[in-house]
């Protein structure tokens, strides 16, 4: 809002609103770095820049039998893969398990029986005589303080969990007593955050991976740092050099400033948001959000009479209710090139709304357009200031990249690309489909040969 002028339109004031300019974003990309070195010296950051103590990359001749288990959400999955020493792996197991509603609000020794009981399902007749014993890796997706590759508290639950007695307690121990418990045998050789176990698995296929980035339900990305760089860390394990994964959580972005420029939409989403004031780059990007974010733009250009105005046009209940426009309309819409909109149409239908014009049609792929875009742009802020901390100016550099949001959103590859052309930074970004089990069970295999 220039010298007091007011904006013409809601619809324009939100397009401009939620654009970032060249600039705009080469400044989020600084900030974003500054938070970077923030974390790495321990100081007050909003990106905790977690260690993950993982040190190697595979070598592709990782051969026999690994487990990976994976508490991420509301699924507990438990795998088996099978390494051949040749670079090549393949899933010999996998079994998924919903965790019910009373572990994750029980206690813990309820919510690590529960897991302890599905690893004990697995088939056990498997060749297992390669690795002299069976050997976990344990992804555990939730903020969590390592100080060594197998050992590491919870920090906070997030993702609807409450469990008492786990928070401040080292998960690895929690979980092996549940072993023990059943008489059970086999050891959790590594504690691996997904977005670890994403890099680790995207290195296995290609060693030129620097940077595993989640875009799902939420957001998070890890990548390669030089040991030396990694202040916090106590000088013994400094002085070894070399290389080590961090977690970032860089979802956590500009939770402590105004580093990210923010529409009111943004702060109507935190607002009504379970961890208010946390997470704002992930509320901004993430898959939990991006269809929300729509809905509200569509509310307050519908209250301002800019879309479904014409008479004939009918509205129903479900613009008011919260999260009723799910994230994946805005990859069904932006799939939509028919002359007359008529998928964006059946997607208003779903969502209550009949007889749209087209314009209004028009207007609702172009609110969905800008919402993705910005997430795009953001995002590749982030992958920047990251390749700036790694120094590389190689143009071979390879981002992995896992989630829904990734994967199925039709321009957000191109967009993403976009956005880093414009920050100057150039990488190639693949998708990294289903690699964080992968990665742990890797992980398992290279924490076992350091012990
Ligand atoms: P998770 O991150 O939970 O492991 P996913 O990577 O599948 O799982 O991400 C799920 C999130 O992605 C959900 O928030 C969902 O709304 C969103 N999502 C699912 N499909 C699409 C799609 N086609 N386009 C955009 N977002 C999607």
């Amino acid at each position: 809002e220039l010298l007091g002028f007011k904006p013409r339109s809601v619809f324009s004031d939100l397009t401009s609103q939620f654009s970032l300019t060249g600039s705009q974003m080469e400044e989020i990309a600084t900030h974003f770095f500054m938070e970077m070195r923030r974390g790495l010296q321990g100081i007050e950051s909003s990106i905790r820049m977690l260690p993950s103590y993982v040190t190697e990359i595979p070598t592709s001749r990782e051969k026999g039998v690994y487990y990976a288990l994976d508490l991420g959400g509301t699924n507990f999955r438990v795998s088996r893969f099978t390494f051949d020493g040749m670079g090549s792996a393949s899933i010999t197991d996998e079994r998924k398990y919903t965790v019910p509603d009373s572990k994750m609000t029980g206690t813990a020794e309820e919510l690590f029986d529960f897991l302890a009981e599905c690893v004990a399902s697995l088939d056990t007749s498997a060749d297992d005589a390669s690795t002299g014993g069976r050997f976990y890796g344990f992804t555990f997706s939730f903020p969590t303080q390592q100080t060594a590759i197998d050992r590491g508290t919870l920090i906070s639950w997030t993702k609807g969990f409450n469990t008492t007695g786990v928070v401040d307690h080292d998960v690895v121990e929690l979980l092996r007593d549940a072993f023990k418990r059943r008489g059970f045998e086999g050891d959790i050789t590594a504690l691996v955050n997904d977005t670890v176990g994403t890099l680790i698995s995207a290195a296995y296929t290609d060693p030129r991976t620097h940077i595993g980035v989640i875009l799902g339900t939420g957001t998070n990305a890890a990548y390669r740092e030089k040991v030396e760089n990694i202040l916090k860390l106590p000088k013994e394990i400094r002085d070894r050099g070399g290389e080590m994964i961090i977690n970032t959580e860089w979802g956590n972005f500009g939770s402590n400033g105004k580093m990210l420029p923010s529409t009111d939409v943004d702060r109507e989403i935190d607002d009504n948001s379970r961890n208010k004031g946390q997470q704002l780059l992930e509320k901004m990007i993430s898959g939990m959000y991006l269809g929300e974010m729509v809905r509200l733009c569509l509310v307050r250009m519908y209250d301002s009479g800019e879309i479904w105005s014409e008479p004939g046009v009918e509205v129903k209940a479900d613009l008011r209710k919260p999260n009723s426009f799910l994230s994946r309309y805005l990859s069904d819409i932006e799939y939509d090139m028919s002359e007359q909109l008529h998928i964006v149409h059946r997607v208003e239908k779903t969502f209550g709304v009949e007889g749209s014009t087209l314009e209004d049609r028009i207007k609702l792929k172009e609110i969905c357009g800008m919402i993705i875009q910005r997430a795009a742009n953001l995002t590749a802020c982030a992958i920047a200031a990251c390749i700036r901390q790694i120094g590389s100016q190689d143009s071979d550099l390879v981002v992995g990249i896992d989630g829904s949001v990734f994967e199925h959103h039709p321009s957000f590859r191109q967009r993403l690309s976009a956005g880093l052309g414009e920050l100057a930074v150039q990488c190639n970004v693949i998708l990294a489909k289903d690699g964080s089990g992968q990665g742990a069970a890797l992980i398992s295999h290279g924490a076992l040969i350091a012990r």
